[in-house]
């Protein structure tokens, strides 16, 4: 009976094909002051993101986006000796297939390739996107889900709210800097979302999220924790979820998304 519990419990991990896309800018849309939305349009064939947590690689030429895909080996894309670019992680917010566009969520922190392409970018400006090469699917055989982060989990966080069945209970901890940033979700599970708020300290420098969990008291039976965010703050809610609050190690997954400091960076955990 156990042994059938455990077995439910185990995460799918399946890779994918990798294809790049040369995409088109046709929407933007703030959603909140820092958070802005971008449509981009083109061939989305054989495009699948089935984990909440599946990130594509943008490109970022500093020459300007190339106006075809390169070819691409086992090591990825293969452009052309010489091209500068720089590579960032997002996650597919919403995407369709058939209507060839996908949404990406950009967090206009205001420094970096990625953050200063989404402030500038224009519509019918080009973006290339490359995968999710792989994706993890979390089963739905857990008592309750936990969710943390910063806004840069929003649309990891939200995609899993929104695709939760109804009256799973899920518990959502999310720091922004402030009321103005906060999204609602769509969902029919049975749904704690708490909002902490920065207020003018700098991201990444606060123990806000870590705190509200301690503070918080949880739904009974056995949890999967998804943290991401800042490096440092998924590894401290990790540890404490583990060692202070006996989650099981193997069902906590914190995702550092990005680094204080630090350009290009991520870690897993
Ligand atoms: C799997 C995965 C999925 C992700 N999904 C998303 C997503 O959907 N939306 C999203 O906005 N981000 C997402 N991120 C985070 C994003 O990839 C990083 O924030 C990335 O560093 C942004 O690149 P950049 O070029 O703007 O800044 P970088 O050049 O990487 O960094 C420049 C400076 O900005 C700082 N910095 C980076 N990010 C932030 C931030 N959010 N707030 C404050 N300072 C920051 C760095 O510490 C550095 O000092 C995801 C990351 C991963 C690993």
């Amino acid at each position: 009976m156990l042994e059938t519990a455990a077995n439910a419990r185990v995460i799918q991990r399946i890779r994918h094909d990798t294809r790049l896309r040369l995409l088109t800018v046709t929407g933007i849309t703030d959603i909140t002051p820092l958070m802005r939305r971008i449509r981009l349009e083109g061939d989305m064939t054989g495009f699948v993101s089935p984990g909440h947590a599946d990130h594509i690689k943008a490109f970022f030429f500093p020459e300007g986006t190339p106006s075809e895909l390169p070819p691409v080996g086992p090591n990825g894309a293969q452009f052309p000796p010489g091209t500068r670019r720089e590579m960032r992680d997002y996650t597919p917010r919403y995407w369709s297939v058939d209507e060839g566009w996908i949404d990406l969520d950009f967090v206009l922190h205001g420094d970096g390739p990625a953050s200063g392409w989404a402030a500038s970018t224009q519509i019918g400006d080009t973006l290339v996107i490359g995968g999710p090469r792989g994706s993890q699917v979390v089963p739905l055989a857990f008592d309750w889900y936990l969710l943390a982060g910063d806004e840069t989990a929003l649309p990891a966080i939200g995609r899993r709210i929104e695709e939760l069945p109804a009256g799973i209970p899920v518990v959502a901890v999310i720091e922004v800097e402030s009321k103005a940033e906060e999204q609602h979700f769509e969902t029919e599970a049975d749904i704690t979302l708490l909002y902490v708020h920065r207020n003018g300290a700098p991201a990444g420098t606060t123990s806000l999220v870590r705190d509200a969990i301690a503070a918080a008291g949880f739904p009974p039976g056995e949890a999967y924790a998804y943290i991401a965010g800042e490096v440092n703050m998924a590894r401290a809610v990790k540890a404490h979820l583990i060692e202070e609050r006996g989650f099981n190690p193997e069902w906590v997954k914190a995702a550092g998304y990005w680094h204080l400091g630090i350009a290009d960076a991520q870690e897993d955990h």
